[in-house]
């Protein structure tokens, strides 16, 4: 396959925070001119038999993906695991533990919104909006605020009350980057590292997750991603190639009004990257 190829390897349905069924997605991404598609939920891989479907019926080439949130240091990083086995009975327990602390979480984030912002049903309103009730993720909680009129748009709310240090947000563990690449690959996925751009890890503490990502047999990383900017695409274009990792490309779609990219939408691969579809078929 071609580092050419319209590859939209990252994006989300209403069995995470995205908005749309997953056939849906299917039919706008071959609308949108995408030839090779992967739909990867936060940590769940409900969406993938209705995603599969949908493609084997409009002759769209699909990847079952998901995409892992994962504890390292003090932040939360994303790895994509492609081409996993969706029935896989040790991923869906391992997913299911791992967004059993979502509700708790959920709680106490509506416990620290009433406070700050005088909304008193904000767990009511996140959970109304989430299309699985496994998974009330911030994203949730934004729509939310939004709908109440607090702030006018998802990134107002984030940047005023749901990212580090500001006062809707509560600290939580995910999985360990260790056990997300051994349950994609246990899968038969390969691991990629989401939108690396977006960390705030000082230059050291990069490189060591890097170099453990690559330790663990990780496989790729996102270069070409909506989260990144030219900076960005020339950074992880050199990451990727003195790494050894074969590069990704994902819009991230989430929803029509708030996504910053559609799906397809993106740049090509920079030239002399591997790109991660050569190694699925
Ligand atoms: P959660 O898994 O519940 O912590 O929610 C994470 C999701 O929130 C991400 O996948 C994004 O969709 C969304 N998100 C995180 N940070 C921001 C931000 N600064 N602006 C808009 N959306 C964000
Ligand atoms: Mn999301
Ligand atoms: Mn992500
Ligand atoms: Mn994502």
């Amino acid at each position: 396959m071609s580092a050419l190829l319209n590859a939209d390897l990252h994006c989300h349905s209403l069995v995470s925070d995205g908005t749309l069924e997953p056939a849906v997605l299917a039919r706008r991404a071959q609308r949108n001119g995408v030839d090779l598609w992967a739909l990867t939920d936060h940590d769940a891989v409900g969406g993938l038999e209705e995603a599969a479907r949908a493609c084997a019926d409009i002759g769209l080439a699909f990847v079952a993906g998901v995409e892992i949130s994962v504890s390292v240091l003090d932040q939360t990083v994303h790895v994509v695991g492609l081409g996993v086995d969706a029935g896989h009975a040790g991923l869906q327990r391992e997913l299911g533990r791992l967004c059993a602390g979502r509700d708790a979480r959920a709680q106490a984030i509506s416990d620290a919104l009433r406070e700050h912002t005088g909304v008193d049903d904000a767990y009511a309103g996140a959970s109304r909006l989430a299309g699985n009730p496994a998974l009330i993720s911030r994203t949730h909680f934004a729509r939310h605020l939004v709908a109440r009129g607090v702030c006018s748009s998802t990134g107002e709310v984030f940047s005023r009350f749901l990212t580090p240090g500001k006062p809707g947000y509560v600290e939580h563990t995910w999985a360990s980057l260790q056990q997300a690449v051994q349950w994609i690959h246990d899968a038969g996925g390969l691991a990629v590292l989401a939108h690396p751009g977006r960390y705030r890890f000082r230059q050291d503490q990069e490189e060591a997750m890097l170099r453990e990502f690559l330790e663990l047999g990780g496989e790729g990383i996102e270069v070409i991603t909506s989260s990144h900017g030219a900076a960005d695409w020339r950074k992880y274009t050199a990451v990727a190639r003195s790494y050894g990792l074969r590069a990704s490309r994902g819009s991230d779609f989430h929803c029509p009004r708030e996504s910053r990219c559609d799906l397809g939408r993106l740049p090509p691969l920079p030239d002399g990257l591997r790109p991660i579809w050569d190694l699925l078929h």
